[in-house]
């Protein structure tokens, strides 16, 4: 459907079992399980899908080694089998990776390896390959680029990498296709009560200012750092101040060639020289380096890394890399905001602390806002926040006994199909099955750069909901978050073929300014 077709549908008087605000991962989540168990769903994102968090995470699809050494067998073991779900539903965008931990002390190879081989324990049959003790020569042989003076041996595992954005878009158009109304652009700025019952909302188109109202039994908050703005919205009938349950902190990663770290291994170094952990990982033709953990209570759209941050950054890698990348090497720097759940939330709220990791709790009004996890727990989230909806009456069970078949759009693979590594450049293998109907659009073989086609442009304009050149160069390509230059270069190409494609506010000044921010060195 077309843009104007789509906002035909949200102004057509109807009430939703489920209205989600939010589109980045845990909204678009909630909006696929929601719908494929047959619920009627209506999702509103302010911005892009996967603006915020979704499209600024490490890459990893894992069960968190970290949560291992704080002995959280239970979010472990949850977010292994997460990681085995995603890898199944869309194998051409998320794929097992094998990591490689270097040991620089005798005893580190014995004490990671053997906390590693716990991880294949918890995994069971959702491991994805043996953790294997190294000796110095199998690490140097599996790492070029790695610094060998002192090296010990090392420890290999595996966990899984995807493509945070792409996956999100996919996650967006599998929920369209089980029956949801997505829109991109669509701010919800208010809440609509009645009896004291959160039963609908108001949003606005951002490109032609037109404002809709939609009514549902049942509003989810999945709005990620910005959850507490929602909650405030959602009290003010009552003039009552919200407790924050959110205390963000923001991760900065940089990109740089592969050659820093040329293989086809990613790289975790377990300790920093603060205790923090770092990472190296090959994705997409370069090598993302990060990252880092600083409390931001502002939450701006487009953070800015902090100048100690990317020092930090550079100054561990140098630690572990034979060439030490310098500023100028950096092609791309993008941040990102954790949604961290504070431990106490708003009192007299009925609260379901599922996890640590996050949190689906049900406010006065009824509104539920789920919030925290991670990328790999989406899905068992949004059972969790149903399951929640169930247990608060604002939903019927589903007439729906089984779940229509889980795997996403594109990934319609034949048997013994082997995807292209996600290690490798951008290019149709991100279309996964799909690379048909791409290669029949207009300008299937014009390149605006390698990885790049005009039909690529098209393809995010016509089925991608792309509607800006920011939208198309930062999530359905990745070319701003790999390389922010590069991405100046083709922009106005970009601007001119969104034009074709009907797209009216494409925004080529605002994407030349926002490329500044992803570079450290001048345009
Ligand atoms: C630096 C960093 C690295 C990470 N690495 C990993 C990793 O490697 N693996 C992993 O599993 N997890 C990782 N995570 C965690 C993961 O990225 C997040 O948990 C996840 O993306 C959060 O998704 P979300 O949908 O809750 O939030 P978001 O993606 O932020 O989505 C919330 C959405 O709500 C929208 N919104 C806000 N207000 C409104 C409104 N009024 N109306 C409509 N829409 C609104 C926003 O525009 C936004 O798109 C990382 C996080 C960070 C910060």
């Amino acid at each position: 459907m077309t843009r104007s077709e789509l906002l035909q549908q949200l102004a057509q008087p109807h009430s939703y079992d489920i209205a989600v605000i939010g589109g980045g991962a845990t909204g678009l989540g909630v909006a696929l399980e929601a719908s494929r168990r047959g619920y009627s769903v209506v999702l509103l994102e302010s911005h892009d899908f996967a603006k915020g968090t979704s499209s600024r995470s490490t890459k990893l699809v894992h069960g968190g080694v970290r949560y291992l050494a704080q002995g959280n067998v239970r979010l472990v073991r949850e977010a292994l089998h997460e990681r085995s779900v995603l890898l199944h539903d869309a194998p051409h965008l998320a794929q097992p990776i094998p990591f490689v931990m270097p040991s620089y002390r005798w005893w580190e190879t014995g004490f990671y390896g053997i906390g590693l081989k716990l991880y294949d324990f918890l995994a069971g049959a959702d491991g994805l390959g043996r953790t294997e003790f190294l000796s110095a020569a199998s690490v140097k042989a599996r790492m070029p680029g790695l610094k060998v003076q002192g090296l010990q041996g090392g420890v290999q595992y595996w966990d899984g990498q995807f493509d945070d954005a792409r996956y999100a878009i996919n996650l967006a158009r599998s929920a369209v296709k089980a029956g949801a109304l997505l829109l991109n652009y669509c701010p919800v700025t208010q809440l609509q009560h009645e009896n004291g019952q959160v039963k609908g909302l108001v949003c606005q188109d951002e490109e032609t200012g037109q404002r809709f109202e939609s009514k549902a039994d049942c509003v989810v908050n999945a709005t990620g750092v910005w959850v507490d703005q929602l909650r405030q919205l959602d009290a003010q009938p009552e003039g009552a101040d919200v407790k924050p349950m959110l205390a963000p902190s923001q991760g900065v990663h940089l990109v740089v060639d592969r050659s820093f770290l040329p293989g086809e291994h990613a790289l975790l170094v377990p300790k920093t020289a603060d205790g923090r952990v770092l990472f190296a990982v090959p994705w997409l033709g370069k090598l993302i380096l990060g990252t880092t953990d600083t409390p931001r209570n502002d939450m701006p759209r487009e953070p800015l890394p902090f100048d100690e941050e990317v020092n930090f950054i550079l100054r561990e890698s140098a630690r572990y890399l034979s060439k030490a990348p310098q500023r100028a090497d950096v092609r791309s720097v993008w941040v990102g905001l954790r949604p961290l759940v504070k431990p106490h939330q708003e009192e007299g709220a009925s609260t379901k602390g599922l996890s640590r990791e996050h949190s689906v709790s049900v406010s006065r009004s009824g509104m539920v806002t789920v919030t925290g996890g991670k990328w790999t727990t989406y899905r068992a989230m949004a059972e969790d926040v149903l399951s929640q909806c169930l247990t608060s009456r604002l939903i019927h069970q589903s007439r729906l006994t089984a779940v229509a078949a889980t795997q996403l759009i594109g990934a319609g693979f034949e048997v013994n199909h082997r995807p292209v590594s996600l290690m490798s450049p951008q290019g149709t293998h991100l279309y996964g099955d799909e690379q048909a109907l791409l290669a029949q659009l207009p300008g299937a073989q014009v390149w605006l750069m390698p990885g790049l086609s005009e039909a690529m442009v098209r393809f995010a304009a016509r089925f991608e909901f792309a509607r800006c050149v920011e939208d198309v160069l930062a999530r359905r390509s990745r070319l701003l978050f790999l390389d922010a230059k590069a991405s100046v270069a083709v922009a106005e190409r970009v601007a001119a073929l969104l034009l074709e494609e009907g797209c009216i506010e494409v925004n080529l000044s605002d994407y030349l300014l926002l490329a500044k921010q992803y570079t450290l060195a001048e345009l």
